[in-house]
C-alpha cells in the first residue's frame, strides 16, 4: 500500500471512490449535505461485502452467536437507562471570531480555521437525534434515534435466552445503522452523523469477563489482519481510566492508521452487567440468567467488540489503494481481498462483434450464481483491464475468437497480470479453487 507517508493518498481514495461509483456526497444536486454520503453501484456491493465477512467470522462460523435486527427508533426510557441522555455527549467549544463549533477534545488553545484563540468554555453537547414518533410535536412523543445498535441487544436479552436456549457464554450480533449528531464530522466516511455498526454483546458469567475481553480483541485484530489490513497499519491500545466509557471498566481500540494518523477503527470494551442491572432497574423486568448447575441466578457481564462498517470500508479502502507500472505504464490498483472486491470476476468479450457474445454470455451466467460478475464489452482490453484493476477485481476473463474454437478463456489476475487459458468447463472449478478460504 502507498502507507501513510503519501499526503495525497485520503484525495486519491476520495476521488477513486466518486468517479468509479463507491461513494457520491449525498444530495450534490442540492450542493451537498452535510458530511452524508450516499453508496453507489461499486459502494453498496463492498460494503455488503465487509458485512457479510462480519457476519461470517462472529455468526455463520459459531455457533455461540445468534443475529438480531432491532429497530432505530427508540423510546427515551432506553436511553435515559442506559445513560445516554445523561452522558452520551462531546465537550463542544465555539469560536467566538468566526463562529465556528469544535469538539473541544480535539482541538488545542486556539480554532482551527481562524487561528484565534478566543474560544468560549467548553459545554457538554448531547449527540443524539431527537424527533417525534406520531403525529404530536410535544415531549410525550419524543423518539432518538439510536446512536449505537447495542441497546437492542440488552432489552432482548431474555426475549433471546428464551427462544434460542442459548445460555452464556453466548452472543447476539447486529448490523445496522446508528445516528450521532457529531459536532465536527470529518474525513470522509470515517466520522459521519449517520453510519452503519457492526456490533456483538457477548454474555458471560463475570468472573470469566477478563479472559473473554483478551479472547474478543485478540479474533477482532486478526479480522482486520486476514482481510488485508497490513500488520504495519493496525495496533491495539488500551484506553486510559479517564477515558473509560460510562459503561465500561475496561476498552481497548484497534486503531488503524489513516493518512492523518492513529485514529480508532473499532473498539472493544467490557460494559460489565452496566446495561442489563440499568434495564432491569428501570423496566422492571428481570434480565438475568439462572445457571440450573450452580443453582444461583446471576446478571451477566458483556464483551461487545464495535466496529463502523462504513469507516471499516474507507480502511479497506486506503490499504487496498496502489500505483504501479504494468508494462512501462502507470496504473491504479486497488489490491482488494476477493472477499470484499465489488465484482469477484469481470468478463470481458475481447471484442465487441457479434459472434463473441453469445460464447461470453454463456461464461457470464455460470459464474454469476457463484460470484458478484461485471459484463463489460466497451473500450479496448488494455483499457478494461485497467478498469477492473482500479476498482479491485481479482480476476478478468477474456472470451476472444480462439474460445470460439478450443472453448477455453483467458484468466487474468490483477495482482500478478499473469494470464493462463482454462477451458471453459473448468473455469468454475478454477476460480473456487482460487478462492478457497478456511
Ligand atoms: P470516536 O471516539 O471516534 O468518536 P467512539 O469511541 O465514540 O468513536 P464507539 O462508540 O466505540 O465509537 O463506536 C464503535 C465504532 O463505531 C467505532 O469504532 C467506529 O468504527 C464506529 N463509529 C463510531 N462513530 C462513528 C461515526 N460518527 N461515523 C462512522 N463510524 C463511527
Amino acid at each position: 500500500m502507498e502507507g501513510a507517508s503519501d499526503p495525497t493518498l485520503m484525495d486519491k481514495v476520495v476521488n477513486l471512490a466518486k468517479v468509479r461509483g463507491f461513494v457520491f456526497p449525498s444530495a450534490e444536486i442540492y450542493g451537498g449535505f452535510r458530511s452524508t454520503y450516499d453508496y453507489g453501484p461499486l459502494g453498496v456491493l463492498m460494503l455488503r461485502n465487509v458485512k457479510n465477512a462480519w457476519w461470517r467470522t462472529m455468526v455463520q462460523l459459531r455457533d455461540d452467536v445468534v443475529g438480531l435486527d432491532a429497530a432505530i427508533l427508540s423510546p427515551p426510557s432506553i436511553w435515559a437507562a442506559s445513560g445516554h441522555l445523561a452522558t452520551f455527549s462531546d465537550p463542544m467549544v465555539d469560536c467566538r471570531n468566526c463562529k465556528e463549533r469544535w469538539r473541544a477534545d480535539q482541538i488545542g488553545a486556539t480554532c482551527p480555521n481562524c487561528g484565534s484563540a478566543d474560544l468560549t468554555e467548553p459545554r457538554e453537547f448531547n449527540l443524539m437525534f431527537k424527533t417525534h414518533a406520531g403525529p404530536v410535536d410535544d415531549e410525550a412523543h419524543v423518539a432518538y434515534l439510536r446512536p449505537e445498535t447495542a441497546q437492542g441487544m440488552f432489552t432482548n436479552f431474555s426475549n433471546v435466552l428464551r427462544t434460542t436456549r442459548k445460555r452464556p457464554p453466548f452472543g447476539i450480533a447486529q448490523i445496522g445503522k446508528s445516528f450521532r449528531n457529531e459536532i465536527t464530522p470529518q474525513n470522509f466516511i470515517f466520522r459521519t452523523r449517520e453510519f452503519e455498526q457492526m456490533e456483538m454483546e457477548f454474555f458471560v458469567p463475570p468472573a470469566d469477563a477478563a479472559g473473554w475481553f483478551d479472547y474478543w480483541l485478540d479474533l477482532r485484530f486478526r479480522w482486520h489482519l486476514d482481510l488485508g489490513i497490513p500488520a504495519s497499519h493496525l495496533r491495539k491500545r488500551l484506553h486510559e481510566s479517564e477515558e473509560l466509557s460510562h459503561y465500561s471498566v475496561q476498552t481497548a481500540d484497534i486503531e488503524f492508521l489513516y493518512p492523518w494518523g492513529w485514529g480508532e477503527l473499532e473498539g472493544v470494551a467490557n460494559r460489565t452487567d452496566f446495561d442489563l442491572k440499568a434495564h432491569a432497574t428501570a423496566s422492571g423486568e428481570p434480565l438475568d440468567f439462572f445457571d440450573q448447575a450452580a443453582n444461583e441466578r446471576y446478571t451477566p457481564f458483556v464483551i461487545e467488540p464495535a466496529l463502523g462498517a462504513t469507516r471499516s470500508m474507507m480502511a479497506f479502502l486506503l490499504a487496498a489503494y496502489d500505483e504501479d507500472q504494468v508494462g512501462g505504464e502507470a496504473r491504479t490498483v486497488l489490491r482488494l481481498d476477493w472477499r470484499l472486491a465489488p465484482y469477484a470476476v469481470a468478463v470481458l468479450p475481447l471484442s465487441k462483434k457479434d459472434e463473441l457474445e453469445p460464447t461470453a454470455r454463456e461464461v457470464l451466467s455460470v459464474l454469476q450464481p457463484h460470484f458478484s460478475c461485471d459484463y463489460d464489452t466497451t473500450q479496448s482490453i488494455g483499457r478494461r483491464y485497467r478498469r477492473q484493476d482500479e476498482v479491485g477485481t481479482p480476476w478478468c476473463v477474456t472470451v476472444d475468437f480462439d474460445s470460439l474454437e478450443d472453448r477455453a478463456v483467458t484468466v487474468r489476475d490483477r495482482d500478478t497480470t499473469e494470464q493462463v487459458r482454462v477451458p471453459i468447463d473448468a473455469l468454475l472449478g478454477e476460480l473456487q479453487r482460487r478462492t478457497t478460504t478456511g
